[in-house]
């Protein structure tokens, strides 16, 4: 039985749920991943050992939080809140999304209690519009929002290959630091201190490996890549999030396999360190 939160030892990793994609812009269906993603991480398919020896089936390794239910808050306010709860209880938040709209509030929670994060950002599209159809909460839009707002200390992109004009001004207003896809391997740029927080949205994967996404975008990383990088990272880890993985695109499932493994792999890191 996964533990609680409640009984978990300061730092253990927590997953949390959170089916949200009212923001997205083109096709809705990321709200559906998080139990789908739970299937797969528990699927007997696989063993429960990491790439970095760290056995996940050990009581403790990590626990559980559920899915965020939405009632009748603000759902920006009301993952924000649980994020802050999380945090308050000393447990590393690791959030399966979801649209790529909600690590907005979820940083805007390690923001007011981690000073000096860096975030690291994978994916196909930089995210950085100002507005995008009118809707500055748009999934198009968060890592715009999180600079402006100063929640976190540094923001490093990955696996970019969607740069337009407007993106590339706000990129050097905010002091974003991009690594394109074409620059890749570029494992030594992830060599960075202090606390790290990973968002990785599921098309900075070629969509050859991840089909199951909303913005198919050729190019991109292959699993084997995406691990290499995770696994470069030297910083310790605060939290994370996996997210636009979208079980509506993905017909044999192999995109909820790959979401699993990289949340795998990712609580095997925060183990460890
Ligand atoms: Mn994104
Ligand atoms: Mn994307």
């Amino acid at each position: 039985m996964t533990l609680r939160p409640d009984s978990a030892q300061p730092g253990t990793p927590v997953i949390l749920g959170i089916p949200f994609d009212a923001n997205s812009s083109w096709l809705r269906g990321a709200a559906g991943a998080p139990p789908i993603i739970r299937v797969a991480f528990n699927s007997s398919s696989s063993n429960s050992w990491t790439e970095t020896g760290v056995d996940l089936s050990l009581r403790g390794a990590y626990c559980d939080a559920g899915d965020l239910k939405f009632t009748f808050d603000e759902p920006f306010a009301a993952i924000e809140n649980k994020i802050g709860e999380l945090l308050d209880h000393n447990l590393r938040p690791v959030s399966l999304g979801g649209d790529h709209s909600i690590t907005l509030p979820i940083v805007r929670a390690f923001g007011q209690r981690i000073p000096g994060l860096t975030i690291l950002h994978f994916d196909a599209h930089p995210d950085l519009y100002d507005e995008l159809e009118g809707n500055r909460l748009s999934h198009a839009c968060p890592f715009a929002r999180i600079m402006e707002e100063g929640a976190a200390k540094r923001l490093i992109q990955i696996g970019i290959r969607t740069m337009t004009g407007h993106q590339r001004e706000q990129a050097q207003k905010f002091g974003v630091e991009v690594i394109e896809m074409r620059q890749l391997p570029a494992l030594d740029r992830l060599k960075v201190d202090g606390p790290v927080y990973i968002s990785f949205d599921m098309d900075a994967l070629d969509p050859a490996f991840a089909p199951g996404i909303s913005h198919r975008e050729p190019g991109g990383m292959s699993v084997r890549e995406a691990i290499a990088h995770l696994q470069a990272i030297t910083g310790k880890i605060a939290g994370a999030d996996i997210v636009e993985y979208n079980p509506a695109q993905d017909s044999t499932q192999i995109t909820a396999t790959v979401a699993a493994k990289l949340l795998k792999e990712m609580l095997g890191m925060m183990v460890l360190k």
